[in-house]
């Protein structure tokens, strides 16, 4: 049996590690042994370029395609947009066909749910479902928030970037009332930490005050490091890239942690089903 459980990587402010978030975060779980799918869900295909797929826009088959049989004909083939990558996790890629997309849904009627529609059509094929999301609140991250069972927001150290944290909590809370009832935040991941400042260190710590009482902060923050950054320019996850680092050691005690909290909810699960 697969887990079949959807991540949304999501915060609303660029360049906060979202894409190196989610695609760090698929290959650990991979790693693991468990059956990974990301999901590019940003016009820029970012994760798709990340992994070495730099042409993304002569792509022909990706997540648009995929949402737009889903308009039309409330059915998809989504399995025929799979890439099995080098890292051993599959992945839909993204490319700018994804922004009309996003304009187009404002015409559809079930418009918030597309994506969930979709993804429900291989929930069954994998642990994890993990959907890198673009930078903003618009239409195509309400559909990821829509489509997920919890969210992890990373979070640049730093002040702006907390503040920005508030309001995409304000927006879960929104979409929770609404469509998505059981939408959990996964956790608040610290990215780009530099340990050497003191300023690093203190923003650590309001994050974890500001929220840590109603929301986890992952314990293990991501350090800021060059290596990180080199992987995904050579299109490589910082793992195999190189796996000694303590960037890639990072990110695979997020897989560990988020892997096993999926373990978690699976035998609670199993305990409270009628016999
Ligand atoms: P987002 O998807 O939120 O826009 P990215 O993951 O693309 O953010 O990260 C923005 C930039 O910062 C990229 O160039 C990426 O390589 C770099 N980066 C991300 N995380 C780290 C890190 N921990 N250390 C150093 N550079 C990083
Ligand atoms: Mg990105």
């Amino acid at each position: 049996m697969t887990y079949g459980k959807v991540i949304a990587v999501a915060n609303q402010k660029g360049g906060v590690g979202k894409t190196t978030t989610s695609v760090n975060l698929s290959a650990g779980l991979s790693l693991r042994k468990k059956k990974v799918l990301l999901i590019d869900f940003d016009p820029q295909g970012d994760s798709a370029k990340a992994l070495g797929y730099i042409e993304a826009n002569r792509m022909k088959q990706t997540i648009s395609n995929a949402m737009l049989e889903m308009i039309v004909s409330d059915e998809c083939d989504l399995r025929s947009c799979i890439i099995t990558t080098a890292e051993g996790f599959d992945l839909i890629p993204a490319n700018e066909k994804l922004a009309n997309i996003e304009a187009t849904l404002s015409n559809v009627d079930q418009k918030e749910t597309v994506l969930k529609d979709v993804l429900e059509t291989v929930k069954g094929d994998y642990d994890f479902i993990i959907i890198d999301c673009k930078p903003s609140l618009g239409m195509l991250t309400i559909n990821a928030l829509n489509s997920a069972d919890s969210v992890i927001i990373p979070s640049q150290a730093e002040f702006l970037s907390a503040n920005g944290t508030y309001q995409l909590l304000n927006r879960i809370q929104k979409i929770k009332e609404d469509k998505n009832p059981n939408l959990k935040v996964e956790g608040i991941l610290v990215t780009m930490v530099d340990e050497r400042t003191s300023l690093g260190k203190a923003i650590k710590g309001q994050i974890q005050n500001q929220y840590g009482k109603v929301f986890k902060v992952f314990s293990h923050s991501i350090p800021r490091r060059v290596t990180i950054a080199e992987s995904s320019a050579a299109g490589k996850s910082v793992m195999s890239y190189a796996p000694k680092c303590d960037g890639a050691k990072a990110y695979q005690e997020l897989a560990r942690e988020v892997d096993l909290c999926a373990k978690r909810e699976i035998n609670k699960h199993k305990d409270t089903e009628p016999r």
